[in-house]
């Protein structure tokens, strides 16, 4: 089985990135059930409005200004807010949140402040910069994140994002906050000049940055329908490596492999939210359109449409077998550069050791001895070895009929 990943992971190395699964249709095949989840220990909100499409982006998100419809969709989600019970930690993401009038903002936020939890939020640069009255409804919240994506105007206007001019408004706006994180994206269609981009961040000195590879796959991405070519892994490994010597001389430091970047010794600088979803593998519920909940064997996902949301649709619920629920964990915590037997113990009550070839990936040079991602550009691979036995098969087929469908032209 192992041959079998490997190969795949090296023909097809973007079917291998830390999503998973790695096409929806995958779950749809195997594991459709019902039900919902009630209650967990984490809350994420979704608000899908923005005022545009990114070409970059495949989020659930909702182009439309209109107000009285925002309303009701702030309505429903404080109705489904004031169902639950308790949360440790809250992440409001979409989407754009910040998009919501602040008279409608504030009720939101102020239907979280029972909970007594850390709160993050997402905004843009524009309305950083340019909406005080946005920032004041968000008493409470303590971490915001911004993403500016790229310095450079050609990746910015391809990316369908606002200039750069603003980004040094928006940081200064947010000062407010207790944490400032900032998203850059790189593998962008039309970056010239990445180093640029690492350094513009930087100098605004946010609190933590984050580093994405740019996605070129998936459905309903405006850039995949252009048949831009991805960077290999190679390419976005020298990318991530160049990002990190600046990130790193700059003071912003992260476990090898790691997306995001502090500057405060000892913390993620991700969310809480994010950090015990991923780190702890906490069962979350997630509230709005799309919004997607994991609570024992149950994965959940609300309609994504949001008018059919609002009439009360549902969505899909996947009923996971253990070693899919496993496989999801140890993907998504790998985007912290490692992975913690003492956590993986504790949550799932095995050693990794025990189901995974870890010593493999380590003599092959992918993790260190202590389980650290150690070759960024060999993470499709690493990847591949921690995908179930059914999901490789499922890759596999889908791949061989893609071919069938669309054979390679003749030279
Ligand atoms: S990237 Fe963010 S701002 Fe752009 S469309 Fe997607 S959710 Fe909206």
């Amino acid at each position: 089985m192992i041959e079998r990943a490997l190969a795949l992971a090296t023909a097809h190395p973007h079917d291998f990135t830390l999503q998973y699964p790695p096409r929806r249709e995958y779950f749809q095949d195997c594991f459709r059930g019902s039900g919902r989840v009630e209650d967990a220990r984490l809350l994420y909100v979704h608000v899908p409005f923005c005022a545009h499409r990114c070409s970059y982006c495949n989020f659930a998100v909702d182009l439309s200004a209109d107000e009285a419809r925002m309303e009701r969709y702030v309505d429903a989600l404080v109705a489904r807010i004031g169902r639950v019970r308790a949360a440790e930690a809250i992440d409001i993401g979409g989407g754009t949140p910040t998009r919501l009038p602040p008279h409608l903002l504030r009720r939101l936020v102020g239907s979280l402040a029972r909970f007594g939890a850390p709160i993050s939020i997402e905004t843009t640069p524009e309305i950083a910069a340019t909406r005080p009255d946005v920032l004041d409804a968000l008493e409470g919240v303590d971490r915001v994140s911004v993403g500016l994506q790229s310095s450079a105007g050609d990746a910015l206007s391809i990316a369908g994002r606002p200039d750069a001019a603003l980004h040094a408004r928006a940081l200064e706006a947010l000062r407010r906050f207790r944490r400032i994180n900032v998203d850059l994206v790189f593998g962008l269609p039309g970056q010239a000049d990445w180093a640029a981009d690492v350094r513009h961040a930087i100098a605004l000195a946010p609190d933590a940055i984050t580093t994405y590879d740019c996605l070129y796959r998936g459905k309903g991405r405006a850039m995949t329908r252009r048949s831009l070519q991805a960077p290999s892994p190679e390419a976005y490994a020298s990318l991530y490596e160049e990002g990190r010597a600046l990130l790193r001389a700059a003071g912003y430091d992260a476990p090898y492999g790691a997306m995001t970047y502090s500057r405060h010794r000892g913390e993620t600088g991700t969310s809480v939210y994010f950090e015990r979803r991923l780190l702890d593998g906490f069962s979350y519920l997630g509230v709005g359109n799309y919004a997607t909940s994991h609570q024992g064997d149950l994965w959940t996902f609300e309609n994504a449409s949001v008018d059919r949301f609002l009439r009360g649709a549902s969505g899909d619920a996947y009923v996971l077998p253990r070693d899919e629920t496993i496989a999801k964990y140890v993907l998504l915590s790998l985007s912290f550069g490692f992975l913690d037997p003492a956590r993986y113990r504790a949550r799932f009550g095995e050693e990794l050791g025990d189901r995974f070839p870890m010593r493999f990936a380590v003599e092959r040079g992918w993790l260190t001895e202590s389980y650290g991602v150690a070759s960024f550009g060999d993470l499709p691979k690493l990847r591949s070895l921690f995908y179930t036995p059914r999901a490789i098969a499922w890759l596999a087929r889908a791949r061989e009929q893609q071919a069938i469908a669309r054979p390679e032209p003749r030279a």
